[in-house]
């Protein structure tokens, strides 16, 4: 299996987590989103554990919470001692509403507004993960108003190809996030941040991209980073306290897939950090980093109902299900692999070619191309498609007012729900 929280059981049936999909699916109904806490706390573990064995007790895993966001997951992830990093004043709201420590939060996105920097302000955040000058100089005249001393890193690109999807590569020079090492930016914005009076620069942040499995990418960059550092520090006798080094280990949607060992990239990643500090003569500075998907992706599950099988002879096949891209839109943006699988029927050989649809009025929504299913397929049978705990709920949309599914989660022999199913009144709500 694909997951090693995925198995069959005596019925035939996929369960997950040790639960019986089909059962769920009962008590529940589709489209069903579920998560594994136990695998999620045990991915912040190993985050947390790892980074302090190899980099010192000091560093600290920040989760990404754009991959999923929702108030147990801050719950989760505020029990399990790590940070977290935020987008918007929504995932900040989302976050404070959970009880979670904002101290530990860092503010991230290439445009902030004034509103967006005056509140997170009065919610006391601990970081801003700042982008550009203009939102340095208005983060500068708000904190100045608030009489506060803010503390920030600065977005830095170094400026490497992380060899993976455009539509989710940064660290490019011609990147949109972050200010480029390359044409002198990211000097002339820490020069401009260390004379503002209401800010205090306390680190070096940089993210290369997403779903990268290409060896060397975390590497360069780090060296990259490092050697700015010691830019920095000899020009303006700067000493960085924090390095941030983003997310974006790839995970195994498909078999074909490589699985990344967690561990064995922080050490290896840890190793050449202490070397290059060493070598450079600086002081160590303080590692975070910021996993997204590699911390929750292979914890979710999505479940659909089939409606129809439909057979364009001499041409190709179709099955459609109960949702699609407002759930998962990631195969219309992306194209992205997924692993598919009729949950009701795991005994049965896949042998019929389709096209795995959703239900929206759009052709591009779909899930997955080209996948195989069992011959018997047919109308209210049930389809798991795996490894969806990133950015799938994050993602989903009411595009055609369809309602959000719900998410459960799975712990130990209990299921609760964490998310409720929209109805249809929610749909309406802002409606006058
Ligand atoms: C999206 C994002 C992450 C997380 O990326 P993953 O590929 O999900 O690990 C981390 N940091 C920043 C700034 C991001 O935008």
């Amino acid at each position: 299996m694909i997951c090693d929280n995925l198995d069959i059981n005596e019925l035939g049936h996929l369960t997950f987590s040790g639960f019986d999909t089909v059962d769920l699916v009962k008590k529940y109904g589709t489209p069903l989103y579920l998560l594994d806490e136990n695998k999620i706390r045990e991915k912040c573990h190993l985050y947390l554990e790892t980074m302090h064995k190899y980099f010192g007790k000091d560093a600290l895993p920040l989760y990404a919470s754009k991959a999923n966001c929702f108030k147990q997951m801050y719950k989760i992830v505020g029990e399990e001692h790590i940070g977290i990093d935020v987008v918007s004043l929504g995932e900040l709201y989302t976050a404070h509403a959970a009880g979670f420590d904002l101290s530990k939060a860092f503010f991230h996105g290439n445009n902030k507004t004034d509103e967006d920097i005056y509140q997170a302000i009065k919610y006391n955040i601990g970081y801003f993960v700042v982008d550009n000058e203009e939102e340095l100089l208005s983060l500068q005249e708000i904190a100045q108003k608030e009489q506060v001393v803010q503390k920030i890193l600065i977005r830095i690109t170094p400026g490497i190809d992380p060899h993976t999807y455009v539509e989710v590569a940064t660290g490019n020079v011609d990147s949109k996030f972050g200010n480029a090492i390359a044409t002198g930016q990211a000097d002339k914005i820490v020069e401009l941040a260390l004379r503002q009076k209401n800010i205090r620069l306390v680190g070096l942040h940089c993210h290369v991209g997403s779903q990268v499995f290409t060896e060397d990418v975390h590497l360069k960059a780090l060296r990259i980073m490092l050697d700015f550092v010691k830019h920095i520090k000899d020009k303006y006798n700067y000493e960085t306290e924090k390095l941030n080094l983003g997310g974006g280990f790839g995970v195994r949607y498909v078999e074909s897939d490589p699985l990344i060992d967690i561990e064995s990239k922080i050490r290896e990643i840890a190793d050449e950090f202490h070397q290059v500090c060493h070598k450079l003569k600086i002081r160590e500075p303080q590692i975070l980093m910021e996993p997204g998907r590699s911390l929750i992706a292979d914890s979710g599950l999505t479940l659909y109902s089939v409606g129809s099988v439909k057979k364009i002879i001499g041409y190709k096949n179709y099955v459609s299900v109960d949702g699609g891209m407002t759930d998962n839109p990631r195969y219309a943006l992306y194209k992205s692999s997924y692993t598919c699988l009729c949950a009701n029927k795991m005994r049965e050989s896949n042998n019929f070619k389709c096209d795995l649809v959703g239900r929206c009025c759009e052709s591009g929504d779909i899930i997955q191309k080209d996948i195989l299913l069992p011959d018997s397929i047919r109308r209210n049978d049930l389809i798991a498609v795996c490894t969806t705990g990133a950015y799938n709920y994050s993602m989903s949309s009411n595009y055609n007012r369809l309602p959000k599914p719900p998410v459960v989660m799975l712990k130990d022999k209990q299921d609760y729900l964490v998310v409720k199913r929209e109805s249809y009144q929610d749909l309406i709500r802002n409606d006058i």
